[in-house]
């Protein structure tokens, strides 16, 4: 069996995102993924200020309801590693 490589995401590479949003389709948290990667990129950056906009997505999914399943990394057909994402955002915004 093949198995494709998963990418780590950093800023440049999610410039190749389309924003096809096959990553949230079937997210159980019902988390807007594109919009939380490109927060994760601005973070990536040291910018202070990057996870600010998280809290506007309250009524939605937040990052916290991720349950890791994975889904949205296997959907990507970019193969990024989306699921670590969201889950460093979880932490850092826990921790704020
Ligand atoms: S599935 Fe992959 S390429 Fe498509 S929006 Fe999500 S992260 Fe970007
Ligand atoms: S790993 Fe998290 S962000 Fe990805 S689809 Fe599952 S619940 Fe959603």
């Amino acid at each position: 069996m093949r198995t494709k490589t998963i990418v780590p995401i950093t800023a440049e590479k999610l410039a190749g995102c389309g924003s096809c949003q096959k990553c949230s389709r079937g997210c159980p948290g019902h988390i807007d993924i594109p919009a939380m990667l490109k927060i994760y990129c601005k973070f990536q950056t040291g910018e202070k200020a990057a996870l600010r906009p998280i809290k506007d997505f309250r009524k939605r999914g937040l990052p916290i309801d991720c349950i890791e399943c994975g889904a949205c990394t296997d959907h990507c057909p970019k193969r990024f590693n989306v699921r670590a994402a969201v889950r460093e955002l979880a932490i850092q915004s826990m921790l704020r």
